[in-house]
C-alpha cells in the first residue's frame, strides 16, 4: 500500500493477447476500470525469466508448458496503481479458465484457453512485492 490507500499491483499482457493485437483493448479496459498505468513495457522473455516468474508453480504440472508458453513472443508487463488494486484486478480479469469466466471479463473476452488466458493479475500483496520488482526498477516507476 501507499498513501491515501492505493494499492500496486502487476498485470502482464501474455503473449497469446499481444500476437492477437488486444493490447489496446486491454489498456483501455484497465484504464476505463480506474487503473493507473505507472510503467509497462513490451518485453519477450527468456525461458530463465518466466521460469523465475513463475517460481511458485514449479511442482505444479503445466510448469513446463506455461513457461514455454510466456517465452513464446512479446508480453507486456505493467504497474497499475488503484484503491484495492489486487483485488479488482483478479475481478477484472475472471477465472483462470476462460470457459468459467463471468461475462464483461478480461478473459472471457480476450482469453482462447486455461493455459493462453490473456492477462496476468497478482494475487497477494506478497505476490505483488515479488512480481513489481522483478520486472520494473523504482526509476521506471512514475508517480502519478
Ligand atoms: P496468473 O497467475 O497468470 O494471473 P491465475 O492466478 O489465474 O493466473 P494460476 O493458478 O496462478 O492462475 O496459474 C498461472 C498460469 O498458469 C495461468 O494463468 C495459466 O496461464 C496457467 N495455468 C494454470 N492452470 C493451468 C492448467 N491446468 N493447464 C495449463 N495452464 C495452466
Ligand atoms: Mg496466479
Amino acid at each position: 500500500m501507499t498513501a491515501a490507500g492505493l494499492e500496486r499491483t502487476l498485470t502482464i499482457i501474455k503473449p497469446d493477447a499481444v500476437a492477437k493485437g488486444f493490447v489496446g483493448q486491454i489498456i483501455t479496459r484497465l484504464e476505463q476500470a480506474g487503473f493507473k498505468i505507472l510503467a509497462g513495457k513490451l518485453i519477450q522473455m527468456t525461458r530463465e525469466e518466466a521460469e523465475g516468474f513463475y517460481i511458485v508453480h514449479r511442482h505444479r504440472p503445466f510448469y513446463g508448458s506455461l513457461c514455454a508458453f510466456m517465452t513464446q513472443g512479446p508480453s507486456m508487463p505493467m504497474v497499475l496503481e488503484a484503491e484495492n488494486a489486487i483485488q479488482r484486478l483478479r475481478d477484472l480479469m475472471g477465472a483462470t479458465d476462460p470457459a468459467a469466466a463471468a461475462p464483461g471479463t478480461l478473459r472471457k473476452e480476450f482469453a482462447s484457453s486455461i493455459e493462453a488466458n490473456a492477462v496476468h493479475g497478482s494475487d497477494s500483496p506478497e505476490a505483488a512485492a515479488f512480481e513489481i520488482p522483478y520486472f520494473f526498477s523504482d526509476l521506471e516507476i512514475c508517480r502519478r
